[in-house]
């Protein structure tokens, strides 16, 4: 050691001693005074001492990292940096400020650094793998992301499928109760709807009939005369078409009034229904007028069919109901032609009251047949 390395002696020699290598008794940085006070204070003031002496005497730089490997190594926390200093003291170069520079550049003489180092290292490897995870991490979100992204696309698409399923339920619901409504509006329609048909048919039939007598109307016997005139045409049958009419009922009416008129054409209506069947049609013209249709008879077969109601009224001796009063012998006329002796039906229904004008002519209560065409 160098004379400066000399007088650094007393704090190596402190350190050495505190290595065990050698012991420092009753040496301080003072030259042998002690401080006064505890052990405590005294431990202290002899670490001071021995940093002092081991900074000065080395003829180093009272610096932070100069007083930290001092600190370390005289008050025993690194043993390992004490053994390096002891050990560099007693070669030739002794303690100088390069050579612990040198040994500050030295990484494991530090117990902390290496400990900060595995930590930095564990640190880095975990900031490693944290980041690896966190790309991956990150990767994984982004697709994650995207997928999410997509679902919130979805889930909005499905919020606003949800809300238009929402709303189509309210419309279902809604629609749901109309169709209720309108399937019993449809189910009364319906109802009402048959209801009509059958006032429609009832309608009808009652526009084809006659209220007083229930016989078929003029309107209603037109279409039997088309339907039988060419049926009968077709299967090349005789049709017969015959016109009859009370004789002499201005009479009645003035006699017995309007309404005993009406039951007289009530009974003469009867009296030619008796005769009537799926050959032979009856229908009140109009007023105190028939006509008739006999399907498969002649003119000539049709008049004595028809003259024989005639006769059978002509015997009667209707009575008015209201007064008891008799109306006398009711008699009526008719005439007879053939449907198919005239052109059309038309012209035969003609032919046919023409035909009645000449029984009237005749003399009335009798039936007389229109010559042919
Ligand atoms: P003729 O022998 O020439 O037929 O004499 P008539 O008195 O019957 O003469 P006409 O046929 O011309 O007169 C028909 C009368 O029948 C006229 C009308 O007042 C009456 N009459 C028509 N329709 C009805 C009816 O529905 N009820 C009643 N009570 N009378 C009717
Ligand atoms: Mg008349
Ligand atoms: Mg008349």
């Amino acid at each position: 050691m160098t004379t400066k390395a000399t007088a650094s002696n007393e704090p190596v020699g402190r350190l050495l001693g505190w290595l065990g290598l050698r012991h420092a008794r009753g040496d301080t940085p003072d030259g042998g005074r002690k401080p006064p006070g505890g052990a405590a204070r005294e431990a202290r003031y002899e670490l001071a001492a021995s940093i002092t002496s081991f900074l000065v005497d080395n003829d180093l730089d009272v610096s932070p990292t100069n007083l930290l490997l001092a600190h370390a190594a005289f008050s025993g926390s690194n043993p390992r940096l004490a053994r390096q200093i002891v050990a560099q003291a007693q070669t030739a170069d002794g303690i100088s400020q390069k050579w612990l520079n040198e040994l500050d550049e030295q990484d494991g003489n530090q117990p902390d650094r290496v400990e900060l180092d595995r930590l930095m290292t564990r640190l880095e490897t975990n900031i490693e793998a944290f980041q690896t995870n966190t790309k991956e991490a990150r990767t994984v979100t982004s697709d994650y992301g995207t997928e999410l992204e997509q679902h919130v696309v979805d889930l909005e698409q499905l919020q606003k499928t949800g809300r238009i399923v929402s709303n189509l339920a309210d419309l279902a619901r809604v629609m749901l109760d109309r169709t209720r409504k309108a399937e019993d509006d449809m189910r009364r329609s319906e109802d009402e709807a048959k209801a009509l048909r059958r006032s429609l048919d009832r309608a009808k039939r009652d526009a084809e009939l006659d209220y007083l007598t229930g016989l078929p109307n003029r309107r209603a016997f037109e279409t039997l005369l088309d339907r039988h005139y060419k049926e009968a045409r077709a299967a090349v049958e005789p049709l017969s078409i015959a016109f009859c009419d009370i004789d002499e009922f201005k009479k009645v009416n003035d006699l017995h009034g309007h309404e005993a008129g009406d039951r007289v054409i009530k009974a003469i209506a009867d009296t030619l229904a008796r005769i009537s069947n799926d050959h032979c049609h009856v229908a009140r013209h109009g007023g105190e007028e028939f006509v008739m249709l006999f399907r498969g008879l002649t003119p000539t077969e049709a008049a004595e069919k028809l003259d024989d109601a005639r006769e059978a009224l002509a015997d009667r001796r209707l009575i008015n109901r209201k007064t008891d009063e008799p109306f006398g012998q009711i008699t009526f006329s008719g005439g007879v032609a053939d449907a198919f002796g005239h052109g059309d039906a038309r012209a035969a229904l003609k032919a046919a009251d023409e035909a009645l004008y000449k029984a009237k002519a005749a003399g009335r209560n009798c039936i007389r047949i229109a010559d042919p065409a």
